[in-house]
């Protein structure tokens, strides 16, 4: 981590930009800009361990429907996002799939299931 590091927080919509005081150890000394606690508690989790909900499509084969969309059932290590795309690279689901089905369990051993986001077919259509 730099000594100064800025991030906006995505705690609410106000979206402070927090900059972040660090040490030559990367400790963490001050923060600046961050409007409420919980605000600086997100930031500093931000900056040691950062998260994400991926969203993303997975191949169906059929070509009225090409792609479901798909998202990860909780945060993922943001260094984890690219590696996981590689598997829903290979992935190819068939139907029926309904919203909320798990189309990878504990993907990559994140913890995370990847979870379809759509029914295949949609609600009163036909396999
Ligand atoms: S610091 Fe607090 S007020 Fe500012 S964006 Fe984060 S949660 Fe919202």
């Amino acid at each position: 981590m730099s000594p100064r590091e800025t991030v906006i927080c995505i705690g609410c919509p106000l979206g402070c930009r927090v900059t972040a005081v660090t040490d030559r150890k990367g400790t963490v000394t001050a923060l600046k800009g961050a409007e409420c606690k919980q605000g600086q508690k997100h930031v500093l989790e931000e900056l040691r361990n950062p998260v994400r909900t991926l969203t993303a499509t997975v191949r169906t084969g059929d070509e009225s429907f090409p792609l479901l969309p798909v998202r990860t059932s909780r945060p993922v290590l943001k260094v984890m996002l690219r590696p996981i795309m590689r598997e829903t690279a290979k992935v190819k689901v068939k139907p029926p799939v309904k919203a909320g089905d798990i189309v990878i369990a504990n993907v990559l051993k994140t913890g995370a299931d990847l979870v379809a986001t759509a029914d295949w077919p949609a609600p009163g259509e036909g396999v």
